[in-house]
């Protein structure tokens, strides 16, 4: 295989297909309304990451997905997922209740979309339990290492905080998937690089990659606008891609190359490619060129 896929490590880990079921609650981030920052980091839409046009509670979310899925791929496993906004900014019992609310029938996993600097030891405590009843992976968003690159789109936090909830999250057992960017305006094929070491180093188990898209009536729409920024080829982004997985140990699951907006909501996404046509090419690449996840990750044996 040239590269860890999600869609295999669910299937070997249950047995069967499994499919992820996003649900979006009403909720904000401590880097929009103030309490670590302002505005949000500036790629950040008003929807907080999702684009699902989603209503009710967490259990008719679930239950009319699960039914959507189920009649199209005839699966009977899944994963609740919080996608939208910080989905652990919120008080410890509205927490809980979420995630108890998502605890029904054929859930065999719960991903939460969080961020690093917002994961109290309380909150991890009480997802160690629930970990030992369906699997727990944390979504952390990362999006690199290099600290003046975070400054730049105001994350609101440094590789630190990341560093520090991976090690809380690992002492309890709990996946991490790291959210990557690897074509942001202000990194290098370097900074990928780094990025990988760095991920390898701190063993998460999992990792999504996104290529920045520019979303309408966002700051970094504006800085588009007004032409401040180059964003890369789609041929450059294939070979980052490519040379982050060669540099990422093969043993970390790749949730997905690529993302995706949709095209009325953005100035600038996916070179105006369809999302799928990027991936296989990237895959298209790796197998005829045989380039494989893990391959240029260094070490040596002392005699
Ligand atoms: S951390 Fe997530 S929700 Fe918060 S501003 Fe950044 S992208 Fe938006």
């Amino acid at each position: 295989m040239i590269y860890n896929k999600y869609s295999k490590f669910l299937k070997d880990e249950f047995g069967e297909k499994v499919y992820k079921l996003p649900i979006k609650l009403n909720l904000t981030c401590p880097n929009r309304d103030g309490t670590c920052g302002l505005g949000g980091c500036i790629f950040c839409g008003e929807e907080g990451g999702s684009f699902e046009n989603k209503e009710g509670s967490i259990k008719e979310q679930l239950i009319k997905n699960k039914e959507l899925i189920s009649k199209k791929y005839k699966a009977k496993k899944f994963i609740a997922y919080f996608q939208n906004f910080t989905n652990t900014y919120l008080s410890f019992e509205n927490f809980k209740k979420n995630i108890e609310d998502c605890l029904i029938d054929d859930i065999v996993g719960i991903s939460i979309s969080t961020r690093p600097d917002c994961l109290p030891d309380k909150y991890l405590d009480y997802l160690e339990e629930i970990n030992k009843k369906v699997m727990v992976t944390l979504e952390l968003g990362l999006q690199t290492v290099n600290y003046h690159t975070l400054k730049k789109i105001n994350r609101g936090h440094g590789l630190a905080e990341f560093i520090d909830a991976v090690i809380r999250s690992h002492k309890r057992n709990l996946r991490i998937c790291a959210h990557v960017i690897l074509n942001l305006p202000w990194d290098n094929l370097d900074d990928n690089i780094e990025t990988a070491r760095i991920l390898n180093a701190l063993e998460v188990e999992e990792v999504k990659i996104h290529a920045l898209y520019v979303l309408k009536n966002t700051r970094l729409g504006r800085m588009y606008n007004a032409k401040e920024f180059d964003i890369i080829s789609l041929e450059e982004y294939k070979q980052r891609v490519i040379i982050f997985l060669q540099n990422l140990n093969d043993d970390i699951v790749i949730q997905r190359l690529i993302s995706r907006a949709p095209e009325e909501d953005s100035l600038f996404c996916n070179w105006d490619r369809s999302w799928w046509k990027i991936r296989d090419d990237i895959e298209a690449i790796m197998e005829k060129n045989k380039l494989y996840q893990g391959e240029k990750v260094k070490g040596f044996d002392l005699l």
